[in-house]
């Protein structure tokens, strides 16, 4: 089979190359332990580009994967991802843009299932994922640890999907009741929800060593395999690259984009869009009081601290796992620096980048840190000036970044990476008032939750994973 060089994928790490779409979907990390990047990015004409502007959301996103998945799947089903992925949003621009100020916008992405910017991606992955499936003839045990809005995003996604189980582990009493309730009240025999006496980490980590436990792989008819969903899915991405190239041609073919960041896989779907030749003219990853990211741009020295609370929660992280693949592209994609990086990082939890590593990653991204305090006058201050319109915490970081870029200058978009109401406590701590209920949120209110407690211990999950319907 012939594939575009940008539907071939290789490894950040150097061990792996030659691996189509499909696989790259079904194994999430590559087996050497690195992240998988394309070949080549694929580059689009300035008039394609124009074009975009007049393009359903559903069609670039076709168009976007198409040079993604290659031949790797039936063209039919990369369109049926698109279409469906597409037609889950109650908006018809998808992701419109709302203008909040001078030459300021919102990138609105929460108008899908569970209001939060992961179901642009989670939704077509659904999809993909289920004619990767059908084409192997295996069947997938997606294992995701969360703290709210990934779990949402996938259990939606996923819910009902032929071939595919799904194990969701959450921090018990510590993600929110409207996330909780996005998960659990889904009614799907493939799901299982888990609520972990425990903390995130305590999830990530169980979540981490299932991961490697072959009792979990092979043995039934047909083979099963096992993976997860967050970022270092590249399925992820590639599904967030679209609402870039979508903005910056509505806006007349350049904008700067400023990107509320956690594990950096939204900003790097910013990167990539650029790369193909969107009108990106800056990208701004803006980070909450978890800072890591900015400080190893800005200083060179990547340090991992425990993550601190924040209300910007979904943005909690302090070991960005997509700097992995800008890291890769700044050095010019040197397997035996990006593994010499990552490999001192995980083994003394801080590494010295160096002046030929920063000035790259200083061209390709500028890195902002917005505090409780600013966030928080952000909500405010939005709310004020626009008569009322409500921000999120995670949007509010990404609106005290761009305060601080030039007014002059091509449009700033601030990406709106969830709902207001998503996130009622922080809204009415600054507001007094939270935002109205979406009826996508009110839905869930009185249904029934299935969900089951268990202890932050490996037999005691793999004891509740026995009990699946569809375990064997
Ligand atoms: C996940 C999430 C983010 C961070 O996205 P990354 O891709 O991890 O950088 C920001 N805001 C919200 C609301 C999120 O759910």
């Amino acid at each position: 089979m012939l594939h575009r060089p940008s539907a071939m994928y290789l490894s950040t790490r150097g061990g792996i190359a030659d691996v189509p779409f499909d696989r790259v979907l079904l194994e999430g990390l590559a087996p050497d332990g690195g992240l998988y990047v394309p070949h080549a990015w694929p580059h689009w004409s300035a008039q394609a580009h124009q074009a975009a502007a007049w393009t359903s959301y559903a069609e670039l996103s076709g168009r976007v994967l198409h040079d993604f998945v290659g031949d790797a799947l039936p063209q039919e089903a990369v369109h049926t991802a698109a279409q469906k992925g597409a037609d889950v949003f109650t908006h018809p621009a998808v992701t419109p843009l709302v203008q909040i100020g001078a030459n300021l916008w919102l990138l609105e992405l929460f108008h899908g299932p569970t209001l939060a910017f992961k179901d642009c991606a989670m939704q077509v992955m659904g999809h993909l994922t289920e004619a990767a499936l059908a084409q192997s003839g295996e069947r997938l045990l997606i294992l995701t640890a969360t703290s709210g809005d990934t779990g949402a995003a996938a259990v939606n996604a996923f819910a009902g999907r032929e071939h595919v189980e799904m194990v969701v582990l959450h921090p018990k009493g510590r993600v929110s009741p409207i996330q909780r309730k996005q998960m659990t009240t889904v009614d799907a025999p493939n799901v299982l929800n888990l609520a972990v006496h425990g903390d995130f980490d305590d999830c990530q980590r169980l979540v981490k060593t299932l991961l490697q436990d072959e009792s979990l792989r092979g043995a039934g008819r047909p083979p099963r395999r096992v993976s997860s969903v967050n970022s270092i899915n590249w399925g992820r991405l590639a599904g967030q690259v679209t609402y870039y190239i979508a903005a910056a041609s509505a806006l007349g073919g350049r904008a700067r984009f400023v990107v509320p960041t956690g594990n950096f896989g939204d900003a790097f779907a910013g990167w990539v869009a650029g790369r193909m030749g969107a009108g990106v003219e800056s990208l701004t990853a803006a980070v909450n009081h978890n800072d890591a990211l900015a400080q190893a741009i800005n200083t060179g020295l990547y340090v991992r601290r425990p993550a601190t609370p924040s209300s910007s929660v979904s943005m909690d992280v302090q070991a960005p796992s997509n700097l992995e693949r800008l890291v890769f592209e700044a050095t010019g994609r040197d397997p035996a620096a990006v593994r010499d990086v990552f490999d001192t990082f995980a083994r003394d939890a801080e590494v010295v980048l160096g002046p030929t590593l920063t000035a790259p990653l200083q061209r390709e991204v500028h890195a902002v840190s917005v505090d409780e305090g600013e966030t928080h006058r952000e909500i405010a201050r939005v709310h004020g000036e626009t008569g009322g319109y409500f921000i999120c915490p995670h949007t509010a970081v990404g609106v005290g970044a761009a305060r601080r870029l030039a007014a002059a200058g091509p449009p700033i978009v601030v990406l709106a990476t969830a709902h207001a109401a998503k996130f009622p406590d922080a809204v009415r701590a600054t507001l007094g008032v939270t935002a109205p209920t979406p009826p996508a949120l009110a839905a869930v209110q009185d249904k029934p939750e299935r969900v089951v407690d268990v202890e932050a211990d490996l037999d005691a999950v793999k004891a509740a994973m026995a009990q699946m319907a569809v375990e064997g």
